[in-house]
């Protein structure tokens, strides 16, 4: 049997969903299908199961791509302030958690939900577990072949996703898709991900596992201050999982361990000061004890700080003030958040989400190139894309 839709939606994450949603509201008959046994696995786990969905400090400075003003006009078609009306709209309780970051009170699984009886709502009809073989075009319509039927329509919307975690559903049948319809790719590579390092600094992370700080972390000119976590495996945390999405192979990273407090500066004036002072206690003072120890060890700083010269004392202050560290390598898409990269914007329409070559085929979400920074940016960028192919599909 070959059933005929108006609108086809591959792929029920985040973009998918809203896409159903909103082409739903229009009339249109909509089939959404995931290959997945659950709906919206990564929103469930996302935030710590308590889904960071969206930021009020929403920009387009916020992302990456190649194509930075591609991202202009879809977050301006659906706001922040359009999905926060949706969360209220269904009495979802939420809070800030910092830096323009709203978190649900209590469960991930409450947008989920939100957005199923939304789909409900809009009649879209949705089928799990189903393996799309085929993808092919005939005279303006999408023929989708699948383990179980075949389905055609006149708007085909690729909403599959990126590569990160591929044991709850990722796959990178988006970019093939892409590809068989001539649509270029940009390389893609994990993103917001942990960082892994030599025998030297993973011995020293395996030795402070479990502390964390507020640090300052740098490639060039591109700065995040957040926090940072020593791990077994390496380092972590907002600021590390932020830089690894500028991060490339080759590039040294620079960690202000202390970044309110010039730390010669101050070291200096202590001298003066304070001279009978021991250096590991004025050390402990600024950054955490166990850290401070291990930096003084590296130093071969010691005793009194009377008795150290200006020289060592500069040595010390830089490896806490701009410490470099050479990465080898990530977790990557095991761990990682995101997918950097993904089918290139310059082939798609930013007011529709529509392939410029191929007219009613829509791509929305991760699987194309562009990526939020952390705090719920990734999110938004689902619901702004899957708002905007949902009003032209
Ligand atoms: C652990 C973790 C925590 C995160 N936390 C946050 C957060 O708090 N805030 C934030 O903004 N972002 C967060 N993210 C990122 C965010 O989850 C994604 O950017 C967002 O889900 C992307 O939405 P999407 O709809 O494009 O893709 P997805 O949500 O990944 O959905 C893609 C869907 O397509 C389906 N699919 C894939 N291949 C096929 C196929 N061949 N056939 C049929 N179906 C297919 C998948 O099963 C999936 O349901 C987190 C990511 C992870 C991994």
């Amino acid at each position: 049997m070959t059933e005929k839709y108006d609108v086809i939606i591959i792929g029920a994450g985040a973009a998918g969903l809203m896409s159903a949603i909103e082409a739903g509201k229009r009339g249109r008959k909509v089939l959404l299908v995931d290959h997945a046994k659950k709906i919206g696995e990564k929103i469930r786990i996302s935030g710590g199961g308590r889904c960071n969905f969206t930021n009020i400090n929403t920009h387009p400075s916020k992302f990456i791509s190649k194509n930075p003003k591609f991202i202009i006009s879809a977050l301006s078609q659906y706001t922040q302030g359009d999905f926060i009306n949706l969360i209220k709209k269904h009495n979802i309780k939420f809070h800030e958690k910092k830096l323009g970051q709203l978190f649900c009170n209590d469960s991930a699984q409450q947008i989920i939900d939100m957005l199923l009886l939304e789909c409900q709502m809009a009649k879209v009809t949705l089928k799990k577990e189903i393996i799309v073989l085929d993808v092919d075009k005939k005279d303006n319509q999408y023929f989708i072949t699948t383990n179980s039927d075949k389905y055609f329509c006149n708007s085909l919307i690729i909403a599959t996703g990126g590569l990160s975690i591929p044991k709850i559903g990722a796959s990178k049948f988006g970019y093939e898709i892409a590809k068989k319809f001539k649509l270029d790719i940009i390389e893609t590579l994990p993103a917001l991900v942990p960082l892994t390092f030599s025998e030297k600094i993973l011995t020293m992370c395996n030795e402070l596992s479990g502390l964390s700080l507020e640090a300052v972390v740098s490639i060039n000119k591109i700065f995040f201050e957040e926090g940072m976590l020593f791990t077994h495996r390496g380092l972590s945390g907002p600021s590390i999982l932020q830089i690894s999405s500028y991060w490339k192979l080759g590039d040294d990273i620079q960690v202000n361990l202390s970044p309110k407090l010039d730390i010669f500066n101050f070291l200096e004036s202590e001298k003066h000061s304070n001279p009978k002072q021991d250096i590991n206690n004025i050390i402990s003072e600024i950054i955490p004890k166990r850290l401070a120890y291990i930096i003084c060890k590296e130093n071969n700083v010691n005793g009194n700080i009377s008795e150290l010269s200006n020289k060592l004392l500069k040595q010390l202050s830089r490896s806490i003030n701009t410490w470099v560290i050479n990465p080898t390598g990530s977790e990557g898409y095991r761990t990682a958040e995101v997918t950097l990269g993904g089918v290139n914007t310059n082939e798609i329409s930013s007011k529709t989400m529509m392939s410029k070559k191929n007219p009613g085929l829509f791509f929305i979400g991760e699987v194309m190139d562009v990526t939020g920074h952390l705090g719920g940016y990734n999110f938004q960028w689902a619901w702004s894309s899957g708002f905007v192919a949902g009003q032209y599909a």
